[in-house]
């Protein structure tokens, strides 16, 4: 019998494009003799919104405000065999609605609550990851309240850090928010810009060098396997959310052009992060790649990563003979798994 399952795309998040374009591709490629696929998108304001605003949403790229709330949707999502949920950000991939769905009892595609949260937040990452021996920029954690009553504390953290340093919202992706601060002065600017999005907020040290990024694929639930690694090149001082999303910017280098024992070395620490992460399903791994020290820095874990036929994850996989729509396939498999 045909697999029902729910994709659920858009979401609240500052990422609500991108997981419409990753939507649209794997819509295509579910194999249709295999799987029975119902789209919801939700909306920026959090309505799940029927099929045929659904429809329009997919196809122009934005979605209208009404629709039912979540809530509502998710108790009539009980006759699906499993969810992918493909949203990016906040209240989608940080754990939030993975909640609902474990509540509901409804098997889902990707990392559970505990997972997903702490992946979503870099200071929780880089605190778990630093406890599992995991090299990283040395970095400082800022709440909202503090920068607004005592400032002068986090100015001075900051300088402990040196400049350049960068400042980016705890939980939010594809560089929303982020800046890179040259200098003392600049640095208030960059901290409301991020409070504006986030209550917590992560100052990090800058890499001695601009780093090479190199990024590897997880696939899998207690026993995940490593893809090949791939490399972002860019003219950009770094990788912005325009250098990320304009045609043309930053070329993938799949496999990265990396000694074989770096490569090796990124896709073992990879696996460490994803099982200290208890994560599940998918993740792509990101690190800084510092030539002239040979330092490998683990920057991030994304449990929902960029998904089109052209992004990095599926790419990497496909570098591995996993094709787009067998990937798909596999993931939804691992989501009905029993762990
Ligand atoms: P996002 O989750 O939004 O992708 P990242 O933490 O990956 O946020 O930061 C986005 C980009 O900013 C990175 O890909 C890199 O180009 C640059 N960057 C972020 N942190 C650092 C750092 N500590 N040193 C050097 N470059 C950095
Ligand atoms: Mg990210
Ligand atoms: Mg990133």
């Amino acid at each position: 019998m045909k697999k029902r399952i729910l994709l659920l795309a858009g979401g609240q998040s500052g990422e609500h494009e991108v997981s419409l374009m990753s939507a649209r591709s794997v819509l295509n490629a579910l194999p249709r003799d295999q799987f029975d696929v119902t789209p919801v998108v939700i909306s920026k304001q959090g309505r799940w919104l029927p099929p045929t605003e659904t429809q329009r949403a997919l196809e122009s790229g934005e979605a209208p405000s009404g629709g039912d709330l979540v809530l509502h949707r998710a108790a009539s999502a009980e006759g699906y065999d499993a969810v992918f949920p493909l949203l990016h950000g906040p209240m989608g991939e940080d754990g939030t609605v993975q909640g609902l769905l474990t509540l509901a009892g409804i098997p889902f595609v990707g990392s559970g609550v505990l997972g997903s949260a702490v992946s979503m937040d870099k200071v929780m990452t880089k605190q778990v990851l630093a406890s599992a021996g995991i090299p990283q920029v040395a970095w400082q954690l800022a709440v909202r309240r503090e920068w607004q009553q005592q400032p002068d504390s986090v100015r001075d953290r900051a300088a402990g850090l040196e400049y350049p340093l960068f400042v980016k919202p705890a939980n939010l992706g594809s560089s929303v928010g982020i800046s890179k601060v040259a200098r003392a002065e600049d640095l208030d600017a960059a901290l409301n810009l991020a409070f504006r999005l986030d209550r917590r907020v992560i100052l990090e040290a800058m890499t001695a060098h601009k780093p090479r990024e190199v990024e590897v694929g997880i696939l899998g639930n207690d026993a995940p396997i490593a893809s090949p690694v791939g490399e972002l090149q860019f003219a950009a001082d770094f990788y912005d959310y325009e250098t990320k999303y304009t045609e043309g910017r930053a070329t993938m280098h799949i496999p990265a052009p990396l000694p074989a024992d770096v490569a090796e070395q990124v896709r073992t620490l990879a696996l460490r992060a994803f099982r200290a992460l208890d994560c599940a399903g998918l993740a792509r791994v990101d690190f800084f790649y510092l030539e002239e020290t040979g330092e490998l820095l683990l920057n991030e874990v994304n449990t929902m990563p960029g998904f089109t036929t052209t992004s990095m994850y599926p790419k990497l996989f496909e570098a591995a003979g996993l094709s787009y729509s067998a990937l798909v396939t596999r993931l939804v498999e691992l989501a009905l798994e029993d762990r």
